[in-house]
């Protein structure tokens, strides 16, 4: 086996240490469950190598090792984002969210008008929801196309790339937000600990990542089936004893925890059979109606065939996770956090 340029190792970026123990292994690219992953993966040349999920010994971090370098992921990004597969955003469940993740949060601030910084903001709608609320808004987007349309949706000039070249003074912001961006970091502690900086003492500071201590995740190994949470673009994976240990690290206490599964499907027992009769689940790629180049034809490749039982087996476990995704929506226990996302609401300590 050689090393191919689009592949690089590395170690943990919590702790310094190589040892861990391999959880997963990401499918070869041309068999990845999303369309939109295999359209994007035609871009990429791994060889012979295979992209691993694995998990540190000393302190716990989930993290992909070897994983693309930082230009093939680029590529990978351009080829996906550049075409009108429909299901590549997430700003239409972020609109149903932001107010349950703000009315949490608000509690916690003991100011009128609470100054708030969100990293990553995409199109601006969580910081809409905190607008609307009085909040005084700032957001930073790598995208300049999001930045563009946030900027319109807010009213407020959005910075385009790293929010630490913005250069905001320390300790000046009453909240503090990353949403679905840490997993995606290239080296995601040390940011994680920039942003904490910007602080106020006693300030809030709101994350959303992925959990690998979820439901799922260990019916999954339990029935040796692929984790559908493992996705080539997150490059870090967390459980909430891991994320406790961080963000004391990083001089925060947490003040409140709650996961959900990101699901857009009810539970539906006669589309499930309907599907395992005619083709595998999530299989499919849809092209969105309002696309810029409607007509547009895909040159997505085919999903390799899946045979009858492992259909069965695997639109059984989608509906019981539909379902328990569905029954968990608003779930607001503290201690039972067995969604694949988790939510961390910590204070800043003083
Ligand atoms: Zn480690």
């Amino acid at each position: 086996m050689s090393e191919t340029p689009d592949i690089e190792r590395v170690v943990c970026d919590f702790c310094g240490q190589d040892q861990t123990t391999r959880l997963e292994t990401l499918p070869i690219l041309t068999d990845l469950p999303l369309p939109m992953h295999r359209l994007g993966a035609m871009a990429l040349d791994l060889g012979s190598q295979r992209i691993h999920f694995c998990k540190c010994h000393s302190c716990g971090l989930v993290y992909m090792n070897p994983r693309l370098t930082e230009s093939a992921i680029a590529r990978f990004y351009d080829t996906v984002y550049s075409t009108p597969v429909s299901n590549i955003g997430y700003e239409g469940d972020l609109n149903g969210r932001g107010a349950y993740l703000l009315s949490k949060a608000a509690p916690l601030i003991n100011t009128f008008q609470p100054s708030m910084l969100d990293i990553g903001c995409g199109g601006g709608q969580f910081l809409k929801v905190a607008q609307d609320r009085g909040w005084k808004v700032a957001g930073s987007e790598l995208s300049k196309v999001a930045a563009k349309s946030a900027g319109a949706l807010l009213g407020v000039p959005i910075h385009v790339g790293d929010f630490r070249d913005m250069r905001p003074p320390s300790g000046s912001l009453d909240f503090v937000s990353l949403l679905e961006v840490i997993e995606h970091l290239r080296a995601p502690i040390d940011y994680l600990r920039d942003a904490v900086t910007l602080l106020k003492p006693r300030g809030i500071l709101l994350i959303e990542i992925p959990n690998v201590a979820s439901l799922e995740y260990s019916v999954a190994r339990l029935l040796r089936q692929y984790y559908r949470g493992f996705i080539i673009e997150h490059l870090y994976y967390f459980t909430p004893t891991f994320i406790r240990r961080l963000l004391t690290d990083l001089g925060l206490e947490i003040v409140f925890m709650s996961s959900w599964t990101p699901s857009a499907r009810y539970p539906n027992p006669l589309r499930d059979i309907w599907e395992i009769m005619h083709r595998s689940p999530r299989a499919t790629a849809s092209v969105d109606p309002a696309s810029p180049t409607p007509g547009a034809t895909l040159p997505v490749p085919p999903l390799k065939p899946v045979s009858f039982p492992q259909r069965v087996l695997r639109q059984v476990n989608n509906y019981m996770f539909d379902t328990v995704s569905k029954l968990s929506e608003g779930w607001k226990g503290s201690s039972w956090v067995v969604g694949n996302t988790l939510y961390v609401w910590a204070r800043k300590r003083e």
